[in-house]
């Protein structure tokens, strides 16, 4: 599907958030929230859009910056060459691509260096005079974070070289297999949270101010490339690797010098298998012109070397046998068939459910119950059922049909037009209300702590709350007879459910379970119409008017407000106390002369005339964008007196800087 601009704009800063998020969990907190592979799905989606769309290219974009934020906690240390990341492929054509355009680019014979793609954390150590002086991680390419004591700690660093080199040496401190499964079980049995791969646990490790946890960890190291090298002797990067290894760093035994990409291809596919057989975790291979002077006319783009490619691997797979199909009713009433699978180990985790979506992709696939089939987990978090294994079938196993009725309220089952779920359409289907319920607490909606899916599904079942208005006339008493709730965690939750009165509106828009009200249209529309009245007096003309409100969506909100029990749940909840008026902060283009237009802000200090609300307002009035904390990224900072911290940290970055009497000159000029 083609898109227009104005389309791609909206989708390249929807990716950019996205993988903003998702970089800062992995890499600044070691805990990633999605799987590598719905990762490089997105990043994918955005370099291609990016390159569709030239114009809407930025520097700042997620596709040309390398890593995320050093921790505050460390000391910086500044890479005087910087450390990048690599350019991907995940397939044969890809590969070859890669070897066209560094032929294009060499014009000569090229030769190239297999290596593991080791699945660890990017470290550089520096030598003087053949002494380890300093080592730190890669950060975000250009500024890392000083872990030299950690790094001390893994015993195949040498403390000093062979020969007194001076040299900055780059490689990959990860955790072996055996050492990350022992850890993950010794951190169950402290009820502390796992981590999510060996990758994550290699840099939570390092990345913790006490070396004497880093020490236990048993962690490893393979050197696999140099920064900076006084009296470089090499010329070639397998020379390189020679070098390194006769200074007594421990490299990789299993790289390979390929005389051709086929060779390449070759050494990657035999890796596919054989690597389940080593004692840590490769996600791929790395590829690097040999070369230097090669490596030297290809260059660089901002975030990787032209003369490497990192070739991911395919998703792991794994063959079990799927026992049952249970199936769920949703919140809109959509009945979702789940395979019910013999637990199997797949990259990393245990998997027994995968969802199998509807009908039409089980007939598809041809899934039947007791079936032998195969499990994908793309070094993932989400499992699917790939396909089945057909000479395993046995001979009686039926087709599967979806049943007529829903498996909660018997009520029949529809299929819509142009739908391929079957749903459930009764209103009153309990499975509906309580997945409804869930959804009206849950962090994007009313964000009500301690309201669990759990505690829900108890209080619906001892028939303490039937809708939403329910949860606001909860009593103590009530909650008190619930299984473990305590007098404490009843006052929080009471207290929680009180708090969340005060929402603005956009949050009990999209908590209302509107159909194709996302996060974002409750958000537009809440400060569109300001007030629940106002939005509930639109009919669906108005509603279609309003930009980024499609057709189907507006009809889908103005029937929804059309229903006698939709105006009286409102009116409930008005009754209840709950704020229907938007108080977040207004988004408006501002004028044209605004000094703040598109500019990120911080504020600090006390002013005199303004409260920080005040000056928050007024800056995002005139179309600028109040962040919390200063970064590369701020481009002013608004200091009051005693400003602290931020201060200190916008001036070493340069950034300008603006004392309350500017601010208000600036406000009164636009004025
Ligand atoms: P990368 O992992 O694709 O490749 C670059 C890194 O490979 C280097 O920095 C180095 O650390 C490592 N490496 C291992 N062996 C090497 C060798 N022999 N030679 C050279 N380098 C070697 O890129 P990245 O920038 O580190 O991370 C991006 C990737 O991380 C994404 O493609 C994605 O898979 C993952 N990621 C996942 C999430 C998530 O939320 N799941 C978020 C951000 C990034």
């Amino acid at each position: 599907m083609k898109m227009n601009a104005s389309e791609a704009k909206q989708q390249i800063e929807a990716l950019r958030k996205e993988l903003e998020r998702y970089n800062y969990e992995y890499h600044t907190l070691d805990a990633p929230s999605v799987s590598d592979y719905e990762y490089d799905k997105k990043m994918r989606e955005l370099i291609d859009l990016e390159e569709q769309f030239p114009d809407l290219k930025t520097p700042d974009s997620p596709s040309q910056r390398v890593g995320g934020a050093p921790l505050e906690a460390f000391e910086k240390v500044r890479h005087d060459i910087p450390m990048l990341s690599l350019g991907n492929s995940f397939d044969e054509q890809e590969l070859r691509d890669f070897d066209r355009r560094v032929r294009q680019g060499t014009d000569a014979d090229v030769r190239y260096v297999c290596e593991l793609k080791i699945d660890g954390l990017a470290v550089s150590l520096r030598y003087e005079n053949g002494i380890f002086v300093r080592g730190a991680t890669r950060g975000d390419g250009t500024t890392g974070e000083e872990i030299t004591s950690n790094l001390r700690t893994i015993r195949n660093i040498p403390l000093r070289l062979t020969e007194p080199e001076t040299i900055e040496v780059r490689g990959e401190a990860f955790m072996p297999k055996r050492s990350f499964v022992a850890l993950n079980e010794a951190r169950e049995k402290e009820e502390a949270e796992p981590f999510a791969n060996p990758r994550n646990a290699a840099a939570g490790s390092l990345r913790q101010l006490d070396p004497k946890i880093a020490a236990k960890r048993n962690l490893d190291i393979f050197l696999y490339g140099v920064g900076l090298w006084e009296n470089d002797p090499t010329d070639s990067h397998s020379d390189r690797l020679h070098k390194l290894k006769e200074l007594g760093l421990k490299t990789n035994p299993e790289w390979k010098l390929c005389e051709d990409i086929e060779e390449v291809i070759e050494y990657v596919n035999s890796w596919v298998e054989r690597r389940p057989d080593l004692d840590y975790e490769i996600d791929g291979i790395v590829i690097k012109v040999d070369r230097l002077d090669q490596q030297e006319s290809l260059g660089f783009t901002a975030k990787s070397p032209r003369w490497a490619t990192a070739y991911k691997f395919p998703a792991e797979e794994a063959v079990t046998v799927l026992r049952d199909i249970e199936l769920s009713v949703g919140r809109t009433g959509v009945v979702t068939p789940t395979a019910i699978l013999d637990p199997v180990k797949v990259a990393g985790t245990t998997v027994q459910r995968a969802s199998l979506h509807n009908e039409d992709l089980i007939r598809e696939k041809d899934i039947r119950i007791g079936d032998t089939v195969v499990i994908k987990k793309a070094g993932d978090i989400i499992p699917e059922v790939v396909r089945v294994l057909e000479e395993h079938r046995e001979e009686e196993a039926e087709l599967f049909a979806m049943p007529e009725t829903c498996p909660e309220c018997d009520s029949k089952l529809v299929r819509l037009e142009e739908e391929v779920a079957l749903r459930c359409i009764n209103p009153n289907c309990p499975a509906q209300l309580r997945e409804g319920l869930i959804h009206f607490v849950s962090r994007n909606a009313m964000d009500i702590e301690g309201l669990g899916e759990k505690v829900i599904a108890q209080l619906f079942q001892e028939e303490l709350i039937h809708n939403i208005a329910d949860l606001y006339k909860l009593e103590r008493e009530e909650l008190l007879q619930l299984e473990r709730m305590g007098e404490k965690s009843v006052q929080n939750l009471l207290t929680a459910i009180e708090k969340s009165k005060e929402n603005s509106l956009e949050r009990l828009l999209f908590g209302l379970g509107i159909r194709y009200v996302g996060t974002k249209a409750a958000s537009t529309l809440a400060q569109y119409f300001e007030t629940m009245d106002r939005l509930m007096e639109a009919d669906a003309e108005a509603l279609e008017q309003i930009p980024e409100i499609g057709e189907k969506m507006a009809d889908s909100i103005a029937r929804y407000f059309a229903k006698p029990q939709v105006v009286e749940l409102i009116d409930e909840l008005k009754e209840l106390g709950l704020n229907l008026e938007y108080n977040g902060p207004r988004q408006t283009e501002g004028p044209a002369d605004s000094p703040f237009k598109d500019k990120t802000i911080v504020l600090t200090g006390k002013m005199e005339n303004f409260t920080r609300g005040e000056a928050k307002k007024a800056v995002e009035e005139l179309g600028g964008n109040v962040t919390g904390s200063v970064s590369k990224k701020t481009d002013l900072l608004i200091a009051g007196e005693d400003a602290g911290s931020k201060y200190t940290k916008a001036s070493d970055l340069g950034i300008e800087i603006w004392d309350e009497q500017q601010f208000s000159d600036a406000l009164s000029q636009v004025k």
